[in-house]
Protein backbone atom coordinates (compact mmCIF):
# COMPACT_ATOMS: atom_id res chain seq x y z
CA UNK A 1 0.00 0.00 0.00
CA UNK A 2 0.96 3.30 -1.00
CA UNK A 3 1.33 6.05 2.01
CA UNK A 4 2.17 9.29 1.37
CA UNK A 5 2.21 12.06 4.34
CA UNK A 6 2.61 16.10 3.77
CA UNK A 7 4.53 18.96 5.46
CA UNK A 8 3.25 21.99 3.69
CA UNK A 9 4.51 25.84 4.33
CA UNK A 10 2.23 28.17 3.93
CA UNK A 11 3.13 32.36 4.00
CA UNK A 12 0.50 34.23 5.69
CA UNK A 13 0.90 36.72 3.17
CA UNK A 14 -2.05 38.84 4.07
CA UNK A 15 -0.58 40.07 7.13
CA UNK A 16 1.35 43.64 7.09
CA UNK A 17 4.34 42.76 9.13
CA UNK A 18 6.80 40.21 9.30
CA UNK A 19 6.70 37.69 12.21
CA UNK A 20 8.91 38.95 15.44
CA UNK A 21 9.60 42.76 13.77
CA UNK A 22 7.73 45.53 12.13
CA UNK A 23 9.77 45.16 8.62
CA UNK A 24 6.47 44.41 5.66
CA UNK A 25 5.35 40.69 5.39
CA UNK A 26 5.25 41.44 1.65
CA UNK A 27 8.82 40.87 0.82
CA UNK A 28 8.11 40.76 -2.74
CA UNK A 29 8.05 44.20 -4.07
CA UNK A 30 11.67 45.69 -2.27
CA UNK A 31 14.91 45.68 -3.85
CA UNK A 32 17.27 42.94 -2.80
CA UNK A 33 18.02 43.27 0.96
CA UNK A 34 16.09 46.42 1.99
CA UNK A 35 13.39 45.06 3.42
CA UNK A 36 15.34 44.15 7.14
CA UNK A 37 16.44 45.26 9.82
CA UNK A 38 18.41 44.73 12.89
CA UNK A 39 16.01 41.96 14.33
CA UNK A 40 15.20 40.18 11.56
CA UNK A 41 19.12 40.04 10.34
CA UNK A 42 20.05 38.60 14.18
CA UNK A 43 21.81 41.25 15.13
CA UNK A 44 23.60 41.05 19.03
CA UNK A 45 21.19 42.71 21.53
CA UNK A 46 17.80 42.88 19.57
CA UNK A 47 15.04 41.38 20.56
CA UNK A 48 12.18 39.90 18.55
CA UNK A 49 8.63 40.61 19.19
CA UNK A 50 5.50 38.44 18.25
CA UNK A 51 3.62 39.53 15.40
CA UNK A 52 0.02 39.05 17.47
CA UNK A 53 -2.24 39.48 14.15
CA UNK A 54 -0.02 36.41 12.91
CA UNK A 55 -0.79 34.33 15.94
CA UNK A 56 -4.75 34.78 15.23
CA UNK A 57 -4.36 34.48 11.66
CA UNK A 58 -2.71 30.80 12.50
CA UNK A 59 -4.81 30.35 15.08
CA UNK A 60 -7.81 30.63 12.60
CA UNK A 61 -6.10 28.04 10.47
CA UNK A 62 -6.27 25.59 13.03
CA UNK A 63 -9.61 26.40 13.96
CA UNK A 64 -10.76 25.85 10.06
CA UNK A 65 -8.65 22.31 9.79
CA UNK A 66 -10.63 21.08 12.75
CA UNK A 67 -7.38 21.36 15.23
CA UNK A 68 -7.24 21.61 19.16
CA UNK A 69 -5.84 25.12 20.05
CA UNK A 70 -4.14 25.16 23.26
CA UNK A 71 -4.00 28.01 25.70
CA UNK A 72 -0.17 28.88 25.60
CA UNK A 73 1.80 27.97 22.96
CA UNK A 74 5.66 28.13 23.14
CA UNK A 75 8.54 29.12 20.75
CA UNK A 76 11.91 26.98 19.93
CA UNK A 77 15.08 27.96 18.40
CA UNK A 78 16.23 25.23 15.78
CA UNK A 79 19.72 25.69 15.13
CA UNK A 80 21.12 25.18 11.78
CA UNK A 81 24.63 27.03 10.30
CA UNK A 82 22.94 28.29 6.38
CA UNK A 83 23.37 30.93 4.74
CA UNK A 84 19.89 32.08 4.37
CA UNK A 85 19.67 32.08 7.90
CA UNK A 86 21.11 35.43 9.50
CA UNK A 87 20.59 34.13 12.97
CA UNK A 88 21.65 30.64 12.71
CA UNK A 89 18.69 29.50 13.91
CA UNK A 90 15.23 29.48 12.95
CA UNK A 91 12.48 30.55 15.08
CA UNK A 92 9.80 27.79 15.45
CA UNK A 93 7.66 25.71 17.35
CA UNK A 94 7.78 22.05 18.75
CA UNK A 95 5.56 20.13 20.69
CA UNK A 96 8.35 18.68 23.00
CA UNK A 97 6.08 19.63 26.71
CA UNK A 98 3.08 18.54 25.79
CA UNK A 99 0.89 20.67 22.92
CA UNK A 100 2.67 24.05 22.76
CA UNK A 101 2.50 24.41 18.67
CA UNK A 102 -0.61 26.86 17.43
CA UNK A 103 -2.70 23.88 16.47
CA UNK A 104 -3.12 20.29 17.80
CA UNK A 105 -4.12 17.26 15.47
CA UNK A 106 -7.29 18.08 13.61
CA UNK A 107 -8.53 16.56 10.26
CA UNK A 108 -9.98 17.32 7.09
CA UNK A 109 -12.56 15.56 4.79
CA UNK A 110 -11.14 15.12 1.08
CA UNK A 111 -13.93 13.51 -0.75
CA UNK A 112 -14.64 10.35 1.37
CA UNK A 113 -11.03 10.04 2.29
CA UNK A 114 -10.74 11.44 6.20
CA UNK A 115 -7.34 13.52 6.21
CA UNK A 116 -5.62 13.51 9.49
CA UNK A 117 -3.76 16.76 10.68
CA UNK A 118 -0.74 16.01 12.70
CA UNK A 119 -0.10 19.71 14.01
CA UNK A 120 0.52 23.22 12.82
CA UNK A 121 2.75 25.44 13.86
CA UNK A 122 3.74 29.24 13.29
CA UNK A 123 7.69 29.50 12.27
CA UNK A 124 9.55 32.39 10.49
CA UNK A 125 10.75 31.53 6.82
CA UNK A 126 14.52 31.73 6.10
CA UNK A 127 15.96 34.13 3.42
CA UNK A 128 16.17 33.02 -0.28
CA UNK A 129 19.09 31.63 -2.09
CA UNK A 130 19.07 32.75 -5.66
CA UNK A 131 21.37 30.91 -7.97
CA UNK A 132 22.65 32.14 -10.63
CA UNK A 133 25.57 30.84 -13.55
CA UNK A 134 25.21 28.59 -16.28
CA UNK A 135 27.24 25.42 -14.69
CA UNK A 136 27.90 24.13 -11.61
CA UNK A 137 31.81 25.41 -11.94
CA UNK A 138 31.03 29.06 -11.88
CA UNK A 139 27.69 29.00 -10.57
CA UNK A 140 27.45 31.99 -7.57
CA UNK A 141 24.63 31.92 -5.18
CA UNK A 142 23.37 35.39 -3.96
CA UNK A 143 21.66 35.82 -0.60
CA UNK A 144 18.06 38.31 -0.31
CA UNK A 145 17.01 38.61 3.53
CA UNK A 146 14.08 40.24 2.57
CA UNK A 147 12.08 37.38 3.02
CA UNK A 148 14.09 36.10 6.33
CA UNK A 149 11.62 36.42 8.95
CA UNK A 150 8.00 36.57 7.12
CA UNK A 151 5.36 34.25 9.03
CA UNK A 152 4.75 30.81 7.71
CA UNK A 153 2.36 28.08 8.94
CA UNK A 154 3.49 24.50 8.51
CA UNK A 155 0.82 22.00 8.45
CA UNK A 156 2.14 18.63 9.12
CA UNK A 157 -0.37 15.77 7.99
CA UNK A 158 -0.37 11.93 9.04
CA UNK A 159 0.31 9.58 6.12
CA UNK A 160 -3.45 9.10 4.86
CA UNK A 161 -2.57 10.06 1.67
CA UNK A 162 -2.85 7.11 -0.86
CA UNK A 163 -2.24 8.31 -4.62
CA UNK A 164 -0.93 11.48 -5.97
CA UNK A 165 -4.98 12.35 -6.86
CA UNK A 166 -5.71 12.49 -3.15
CA UNK A 167 -2.71 14.79 -2.81
CA UNK A 168 -3.88 16.69 -5.58
CA UNK A 169 -7.40 17.19 -4.22
CA UNK A 170 -6.45 17.88 -1.03
CA UNK A 171 -4.06 20.84 -1.68
CA UNK A 172 -7.03 22.10 -3.94
CA UNK A 173 -9.19 22.39 -0.87
CA UNK A 174 -6.63 23.31 1.31
CA UNK A 175 -5.49 26.46 -0.80
CA UNK A 176 -9.00 27.27 -1.31
CA UNK A 177 -9.73 26.81 2.21
CA UNK A 178 -6.77 29.50 3.13
CA UNK A 179 -7.55 32.09 0.23
CA UNK A 180 -11.23 32.16 1.88
CA UNK A 181 -9.78 32.69 5.34
CA UNK A 182 -8.33 35.70 4.00
CA UNK A 183 -4.61 34.40 5.31
CA UNK A 184 -2.85 33.82 1.96
CA UNK A 185 -2.76 34.33 -1.54
CA UNK A 186 -1.92 30.51 -2.52
CA UNK A 187 -1.06 31.90 -6.18
CA UNK A 188 1.97 34.08 -5.40
CA UNK A 189 5.63 32.14 -5.99
CA UNK A 190 6.70 30.67 -3.02
CA UNK A 191 3.71 31.48 -0.88
CA UNK A 192 3.12 27.36 -0.52
CA UNK A 193 5.97 25.25 -0.59
CA UNK A 194 5.97 21.41 1.18
CA UNK A 195 7.99 18.27 1.87
CA UNK A 196 6.71 14.94 1.18
CA UNK A 197 6.75 11.58 2.89
CA UNK A 198 6.46 8.54 0.34
CA UNK A 199 6.55 4.79 1.11
CA UNK A 200 5.10 1.41 -0.95
CA UNK A 201 4.35 -1.99 0.03
CA UNK A 202 5.67 -1.21 3.55
CA UNK A 203 9.50 -0.77 2.98
CA UNK A 204 11.29 2.27 4.04
CA UNK A 205 9.79 6.20 4.15
CA UNK A 206 12.05 8.44 1.45
CA UNK A 207 11.03 12.39 2.28
CA UNK A 208 11.01 14.54 -0.65
CA UNK A 209 12.17 18.20 0.25
CA UNK A 210 12.39 21.11 -1.99
CA UNK A 211 8.98 21.21 -3.75
CA UNK A 212 8.35 24.82 -4.52
CA UNK A 213 4.87 24.81 -5.60
CA UNK A 214 1.43 23.04 -5.33
CA UNK A 215 1.69 22.14 -8.89
CA UNK A 216 5.15 20.44 -8.25
CA UNK A 217 4.11 18.66 -5.11
CA UNK A 218 1.59 16.33 -6.85
CA UNK A 219 4.31 15.52 -9.79
CA UNK A 220 6.88 14.54 -7.27
CA UNK A 221 4.73 11.99 -5.41
CA UNK A 222 3.92 10.64 -9.07
CA UNK A 223 7.89 10.33 -9.67
CA UNK A 224 8.32 8.98 -6.32
CA UNK A 225 6.16 6.26 -6.51
CA UNK A 226 6.58 5.20 -9.85
CA UNK A 227 10.84 5.31 -8.94
CA UNK A 228 10.08 2.95 -5.78
CA UNK A 229 7.63 0.42 -7.48
CA UNK A 230 10.02 0.04 -10.11
CA UNK A 231 12.67 -0.68 -7.66
CA UNK A 232 10.28 -3.04 -5.30
CA UNK A 233 9.55 -4.62 -8.70
CA UNK A 234 13.01 -5.93 -9.30
CA UNK A 235 13.95 -6.38 -6.01
CA UNK A 236 15.96 -3.66 -5.37
CA UNK A 237 15.88 -2.62 -1.48
CA UNK A 238 14.36 1.05 -1.31
CA UNK A 239 16.90 2.91 0.99
CA UNK A 240 15.54 5.32 3.60
CA UNK A 241 16.68 9.09 3.02
CA UNK A 242 16.13 12.30 1.86
CA UNK A 243 15.79 13.18 -1.95
CA UNK A 244 15.47 16.83 -3.07
CA UNK A 245 12.91 17.69 -5.84
CA UNK A 246 14.95 18.62 -8.98
CA UNK A 247 11.87 21.77 -10.76
CA UNK A 248 14.13 22.07 -13.79
CA UNK A 249 14.61 18.22 -14.38
CA UNK A 250 11.05 17.00 -12.63
CA UNK A 251 12.58 13.98 -10.79
CA UNK A 252 13.98 13.43 -7.52
CA UNK A 253 17.74 13.03 -6.69
CA UNK A 254 19.12 11.51 -3.08
CA UNK A 255 20.87 14.32 -1.73
CA UNK A 256 23.46 13.89 1.35
CA UNK A 257 21.46 13.06 4.82
CA UNK A 258 20.53 15.71 6.08
CA UNK A 259 20.60 16.84 10.28
CA UNK A 260 18.59 14.58 12.28
CA UNK A 261 16.10 16.41 14.93
CA UNK A 262 18.83 15.41 17.00
CA UNK A 263 21.36 17.43 15.42
CA UNK A 264 19.35 21.45 15.83
CA UNK A 265 19.69 21.34 19.45
CA UNK A 266 16.23 22.67 19.95
CA UNK A 267 15.60 25.03 22.66
CA UNK A 268 13.24 27.12 24.10
CA UNK A 269 13.42 30.20 22.53
CA UNK A 270 13.72 32.91 26.23
CA UNK A 271 13.90 36.03 24.32
CA UNK A 272 9.59 35.31 23.61
CA UNK A 273 7.34 34.14 26.66
CA UNK A 274 4.60 31.73 25.96
CA UNK A 275 2.11 33.51 24.40
CA UNK A 276 -1.39 32.72 26.09
CA UNK A 277 -4.25 32.37 23.20
CA UNK A 278 -7.23 32.99 25.90
CA UNK A 279 -10.39 31.55 25.82
CA UNK A 280 -12.26 34.87 25.09
CA UNK A 281 -9.67 35.49 22.00
CA UNK A 282 -10.68 31.91 20.32
CA UNK A 283 -14.04 32.66 20.91
CA UNK A 284 -13.63 36.04 18.95
CA UNK A 285 -11.61 34.12 16.08
CA UNK A 286 -14.69 31.75 15.84
CA UNK A 287 -17.01 34.15 15.88
CA UNK A 288 -15.18 36.43 13.20
CA UNK A 289 -14.39 32.90 10.78
CA UNK A 290 -15.37 34.21 7.35
CA UNK A 291 -18.48 31.82 5.88
CA UNK A 292 -17.36 28.47 4.99
CA UNK A 293 -17.08 27.35 1.01
CA UNK A 294 -19.20 24.66 2.18
CA UNK A 295 -21.51 26.35 3.63
CA UNK A 296 -21.63 29.38 0.97
CA UNK A 297 -22.26 26.66 -1.53
CA UNK A 298 -25.26 25.31 0.33
CA UNK A 299 -26.75 28.69 0.43
CA UNK A 300 -25.88 29.34 -3.49
CA UNK A 301 -28.34 26.37 -4.29
CA UNK A 302 -30.80 26.24 -1.70
CA UNK A 303 -31.33 30.06 -1.53
CA UNK A 304 -31.34 30.92 -5.47
CA UNK A 305 -31.31 27.20 -7.38
CA UNK A 306 -28.00 28.33 -8.63
CA UNK A 307 -26.69 24.57 -10.32
CA UNK A 308 -24.48 22.74 -8.15
CA UNK A 309 -21.31 22.40 -10.73
CA UNK A 310 -21.82 26.36 -10.90
CA UNK A 311 -22.01 27.01 -6.87
CA UNK A 312 -18.88 25.00 -6.31
CA UNK A 313 -16.69 27.08 -8.99
CA UNK A 314 -18.35 30.15 -7.61
CA UNK A 315 -18.17 29.59 -3.68
CA UNK A 316 -14.79 27.60 -4.00
CA UNK A 317 -12.75 30.73 -5.49
CA UNK A 318 -13.17 33.74 -2.64
CA UNK A 319 -12.55 36.22 -5.83
CA UNK A 320 -15.76 35.24 -7.21
CA UNK A 321 -17.56 34.32 -4.54
CA UNK A 322 -17.01 38.10 -2.94
CA UNK A 323 -17.78 39.58 -6.54
CA UNK A 324 -21.12 37.76 -6.47
CA UNK A 325 -22.52 38.31 -2.86
CA UNK A 326 -21.25 42.01 -3.08
CA UNK A 327 -23.57 42.07 -6.61
CA UNK A 328 -26.56 39.87 -6.39
CA UNK A 329 -29.98 40.30 -5.79
CA UNK A 330 -33.03 37.52 -4.76
CA UNK A 331 -33.67 38.15 -8.79
CA UNK A 332 -30.87 38.31 -10.88
CA UNK A 333 -28.65 36.19 -8.68
CA UNK A 334 -28.79 33.32 -11.25
CA UNK A 335 -27.80 35.58 -14.07
CA UNK A 336 -24.86 36.89 -11.90
CA UNK A 337 -23.99 33.68 -11.48
CA UNK A 338 -23.88 32.79 -15.05
CA UNK A 339 -22.01 35.31 -16.01
CA UNK A 340 -19.25 34.81 -13.76
CA UNK A 341 -18.76 31.60 -14.36
CA UNK A 342 -18.80 31.35 -18.08
CA UNK A 343 -17.62 34.91 -19.47
CA UNK A 344 -15.31 36.10 -16.63
CA UNK A 345 -13.78 33.68 -15.68
CA UNK A 346 -11.60 33.79 -18.82
CA UNK A 347 -10.82 37.42 -18.01
CA UNK A 348 -9.70 37.20 -15.11
CA UNK A 349 -7.99 33.66 -14.35
CA UNK A 350 -4.81 34.99 -12.83
CA UNK A 351 -4.12 37.44 -10.00
CA UNK A 352 -2.41 40.33 -12.08
CA UNK A 353 -5.41 40.32 -14.41
CA UNK A 354 -7.80 40.27 -10.72
CA UNK A 355 -5.35 43.18 -9.49
CA UNK A 356 -5.55 45.24 -12.92
CA UNK A 357 -9.55 44.57 -13.48
CA UNK A 358 -11.57 47.70 -13.70
CA UNK A 359 -14.95 45.78 -12.80
CA UNK A 360 -17.04 46.55 -9.83
CA UNK A 361 -20.06 45.11 -8.36
CA UNK A 362 -22.77 47.71 -9.82
CA UNK A 363 -21.27 46.20 -13.54
CA UNK A 364 -22.81 42.48 -12.70
CA UNK A 365 -25.70 44.38 -11.78
CA UNK A 366 -26.38 46.41 -14.96
CA UNK A 367 -25.32 43.54 -17.07
CA UNK A 368 -27.35 40.97 -15.31
CA UNK A 369 -30.36 43.08 -15.93
CA UNK A 370 -29.78 44.21 -19.49
CA UNK A 371 -29.47 40.25 -20.22
CA UNK A 372 -32.73 39.51 -17.81
CA UNK A 373 -34.89 42.43 -19.75
CA UNK A 374 -33.62 41.49 -23.76
CA UNK A 375 -31.77 44.97 -23.70
CA UNK A 376 -28.49 42.55 -24.35
CA UNK A 377 -28.11 39.48 -25.88
CA UNK A 378 -25.60 37.29 -24.02
CA UNK A 379 -22.69 37.44 -26.88
CA UNK A 380 -23.06 41.17 -26.86
CA UNK A 381 -23.22 40.83 -22.79
CA UNK A 382 -19.65 38.85 -22.80
CA UNK A 383 -18.57 41.83 -25.61
CA UNK A 384 -19.64 44.63 -22.98
CA UNK A 385 -18.23 42.60 -20.19
CA UNK A 386 -14.55 42.28 -21.47
CA UNK A 387 -14.56 46.25 -22.01
CA UNK A 388 -16.25 46.63 -18.82
CA UNK A 389 -12.96 44.96 -17.25
CA UNK A 390 -10.45 46.83 -19.34
CA UNK A 391 -11.06 50.21 -19.12
CA UNK A 392 -13.89 50.49 -15.91
CA UNK A 393 -16.63 52.33 -18.20
CA UNK A 394 -20.37 51.89 -17.48
CA UNK A 395 -22.42 50.15 -19.09
CA UNK A 396 -24.58 52.33 -20.98
CA UNK A 397 -21.55 54.22 -22.28
CA UNK A 398 -19.81 50.67 -23.51
CA UNK A 399 -23.58 49.91 -25.42
CA UNK A 400 -23.38 53.55 -27.29
CA UNK A 401 -19.68 53.31 -27.72
CA UNK A 402 -19.87 49.75 -29.34
CA UNK A 403 -23.33 49.75 -30.65
CA UNK A 404 -23.99 46.93 -28.82
CA UNK A 405 -27.84 47.09 -27.79
CA UNK A 406 -30.49 45.17 -29.02
CA UNK A 407 -33.40 46.31 -31.56
CA UNK A 408 -35.44 46.21 -29.22
CA UNK A 409 -38.15 49.33 -30.74
CA UNK A 410 -40.82 47.14 -32.00
CA UNK A 411 -41.71 49.24 -35.17
CA UNK A 412 -38.26 49.30 -36.03
CA UNK A 413 -37.77 45.57 -35.76
CA UNK A 414 -41.79 45.07 -37.93
CA UNK A 415 -40.08 47.05 -40.68
CA UNK A 416 -37.29 44.48 -40.87
CA UNK A 417 -39.45 41.45 -40.20
CA UNK A 418 -41.81 42.69 -43.48
CA UNK A 419 -38.41 43.11 -45.27
CA UNK A 420 -37.39 39.31 -44.43
CA UNK A 421 -41.33 37.71 -45.10
CA UNK A 422 -40.75 39.84 -48.80
CA UNK A 423 -37.43 38.27 -49.12
CA UNK A 424 -38.36 34.55 -48.04
CA UNK A 425 -41.86 33.43 -48.75
CA UNK A 426 -40.89 29.82 -49.19
CA UNK A 427 -39.54 29.62 -45.84
CA UNK A 428 -42.81 31.69 -44.90
CA UNK A 429 -45.04 29.06 -46.49
CA UNK A 430 -42.85 26.08 -45.03
CA UNK A 431 -43.22 28.03 -41.55
CA UNK A 432 -46.89 27.85 -41.30
CA UNK A 433 -47.39 24.24 -42.68
CA UNK A 434 -44.62 23.44 -40.03
CA UNK A 435 -43.98 25.63 -37.26
CA UNK A 436 -40.82 24.12 -36.05
CA UNK A 437 -39.06 26.08 -39.25
CA UNK A 438 -39.82 29.14 -37.96
CA UNK A 439 -36.77 29.80 -36.64
CA UNK A 440 -35.01 30.22 -40.01
CA UNK A 441 -36.79 33.38 -40.10
CA UNK A 442 -35.48 34.46 -37.07
CA UNK A 443 -32.31 33.77 -38.08
CA UNK A 444 -32.90 35.98 -40.83
CA UNK A 445 -33.91 38.86 -39.23
CA UNK A 446 -30.54 38.45 -36.53
CA UNK A 447 -28.51 38.20 -39.93
CA UNK A 448 -29.93 41.78 -40.41
CA UNK A 449 -29.73 42.98 -37.20
CA UNK A 450 -26.10 41.78 -36.81
CA UNK A 451 -28.02 40.27 -33.77
CA UNK A 452 -29.25 42.52 -32.28
CA UNK A 453 -32.43 41.46 -32.31
CA UNK A 454 -34.31 40.53 -29.31
CA UNK A 455 -34.80 37.01 -29.59
CA UNK A 456 -38.43 36.03 -28.21
CA UNK A 457 -39.68 39.80 -29.03
CA UNK A 458 -38.69 39.01 -32.77
CA UNK A 459 -40.42 35.46 -32.47
CA UNK A 460 -43.50 36.42 -31.27
CA UNK A 461 -43.97 39.32 -33.95
CA UNK A 462 -43.02 36.78 -36.67
CA UNK A 463 -45.62 34.06 -35.02
CA UNK A 464 -48.47 37.13 -35.28
CA UNK A 465 -47.40 38.40 -38.87
CA UNK A 466 -47.06 35.11 -40.62
CA UNK A 467 -50.21 33.23 -38.34
ZN1 LIG B 1 13.01 43.17 10.25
Amino acid sequence: MTKIGLEIHCQLTKLESKLFCSCKANYRQYEPNTNVCPICMGLPGTLPRINQKAIEKATTIAMALNCSTPDHIAFFRKNYFYPDLPKNFQITQLNIYGETSIGGSGMIMVGDKKIRITRIQLEEDPGRLIYEGSSSKNQITLVDYNRAGTPLVEIVTEPDFENPKQVRDFLNILSDLLENLDVSDPGLEGAMRADANVSIEGGNKVEIKNIGSFHDLEKAVHFEITRQESLHSRAIPIAQETRHWDDKRKITISSRSKEEELDYRYFLEGDIPWVEISKDLQEKLKAEMPESISSKKERYISKYNIPEQVANVLSSDKFYSDLFDSSHTEKNAKEIANIITTDLMGLVDTTEKRNESKLEPTHLQDLADSIVSGKLTRTNAKNALYEIVKTGKNLSQIISELDLGNVSDENELIKIIDQVISEEPQAVEQAKSNPQTINFLVGKVMQKTKGKADPKLTLELLQKKIS
